[in-house]
């Protein structure tokens, strides 16, 4: 029998009694912790094997000390939250992780059975389930931007009038302009204001300029990764490509996050050259789907190239002006305003991660990843890629069509 199924059968046996539930999730994370700090896969690198440490010890933080955290989202400032040593939980992470204990179904048919929308992302959805359930403990406070993802802002309103949590939603404007960076700088220091009146300590701003130098020092290592992973068999299997949004987003600026693409780099300069295939995907890599597991995981006929999320910037953080840079950074990013930003990152990120195909795997719920599908799939048609995409569910396996699904796929692999 399998352990963790064992476990995620256990644990949605007791979802109805919040106490005992909550306390089964942080001891599962617990024991995930432990076993891959003990038990390392030796067929993963080991930037990869400190990652998957690192990714399971900040949620697993974030739910042990909700008195000391902040609701976030992947696309969040949380330089301001690392700087006053604050532990951010984000969304996305914590129901991608109650997908891995297999409980999303329970949670999603709890959001919808309170009368949350079918057709929302089941990000949100699971993360709302759990929220219904009382499975997961309110937080001090709560921070969103307007930015890349519609339902933020709903999801989070809801949430914070549920808890009688201080939020803060950061508008953010399409294009970049002089005009446009002064009004999200001003939205960020009034957001610092109200993260130093919730959890009562001062923003250090000394600290703050030391965390964006680290962010910076992290994205040049980013960049010389992407010089070498053209070339190179790396990233074992589709959970660390997605593990590295923890990396490239939430936690940049932590000295842990520093260490790692320093680790990263050193391993992907002593990786093997590619011996097949390989794809890039385009905004999520579908970790959870059964025919992408069997085809990807451990392949050395298909390689992951890597996904344009973990590089929507590439650019530096001003550090003698830190909220101008915060700012600047928010509204340049890949995903924020017209698609044709989107299309030039893709486009280089083709130029340097040097992909045999692209995979675009449209998750439900999400307008602007299925929106782009056509304009992306005409750049790929253009620079002669073979692109695939294919509708469905990150988080919720019952919305994948796996029969329909291998089906495209093998038809894809053989066009390769
Ligand atoms: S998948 Fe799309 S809708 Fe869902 S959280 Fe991400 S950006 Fe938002």
């Amino acid at each position: 029998m399998d352990p963790v199924k064992l476990y995620a059968g256990i644990l949605k046996q007791n979802l109805d009694n919040p106490k005992r539930a909550s306390k089964m999730i942080d001891f599962g994370l617990a024991v995930a912790h432990l076993y891959v700090s003990i038990f390392k896969d030796k067929r993963v690198p080991k930037s990869f094997q400190y990652l998957n440490q690192y990714a399971i010890k900040i949620v697993k933080d974030a739910l042990a000390h909700p008195e000391n955290s902040a609701w976030v989202n992947l696309f969040a400032p949380t330089e301001l939250v690392t700087a006053m040593d604050i532990h951010p939980l984000f969304m996305e992470a914590y129901s991608s992780f109650m997908a891995g204990f297999f409980i999303e179904d329970r949670l999603v048919d709890t959001a919808e059975s309170q009368g949350i929308s079918n057709t929302l992302c089941s990000f949100h959805k699971t993360f709302l389930g759990a929220n219904e359930l009382s499975i997961v403990k309110k937080p001090k406070f709560m921070m969103t931007t307007s930015m890349i993802c519609d339902g933020n802002i709903p999801t989070f309103k809801y949430l914070a009038k549920k808890h009688s949590v201080p939020l803060y939603v950061i508008d953010v404007p399409y294009s970049y302009s002089e005009d446009g960076v002064s009004y999200v700088k001003k939205q960020l220091i009034e957001l610092a204001h109200e993260l130093e009146n919730s959890f009562n300590r001062k923003l250090d701003i000394d600290k703050l300029r030391e965390v964006v130098k680290t962010e910076n020092e992290t994205r040049a290592l980013m960049r010389k990764y992407l010089d070498y992973a053209g070339q190179k068999a790396v990233v074992p299997t589709m959970t660390f490509e997605m593990y590295m949004l923890f990396t490239s987003h939430v936690l940049i600026g932590n000295p842990e996050v520093l260490k790692f693409y320093q680790m990263l780099l050193d391993d992907v300069k002593q990786a093997p050259d590619r011996t097949g295939k390989s794809v890039m995907f385009v905004h999520l890599v579908p970790m959870f789907e059964k025919n992408f597991e069997r085809y990807f995981n451990f392949s050395d006929k298909l390689h992951i190239a890597g996904f344009d999320l973990n590089y929507d910037f590439l650019g530096e953080v001003d550090e003698k002006d830190p909220f101008r840079g915060m700012a600047e950074k928010l509204i340049l990013n890949s995903l924020n305003g017209k698609v044709d930003r989107r299309l030039s990152l893709i486009a280089e990120l083709i130029n340097k991660l040097n992909p045999d195909g692209i995979i675009q795997f449209c998750h439900l719920g999400c307008k602007q990843s299925m929106g782009a599908t056509f304009i992306i799939k005409n750049l790929a048609t253009k620079l002669g890629l073979p692109f695939l995409h294919i509708d469905g569910d990150f988080v919720d396996r019952r919305n994948n069509q796996e029969g329909q699904n291998r089906t495209r796929l093998e038809a894809f692999l053989e066009m390769l």
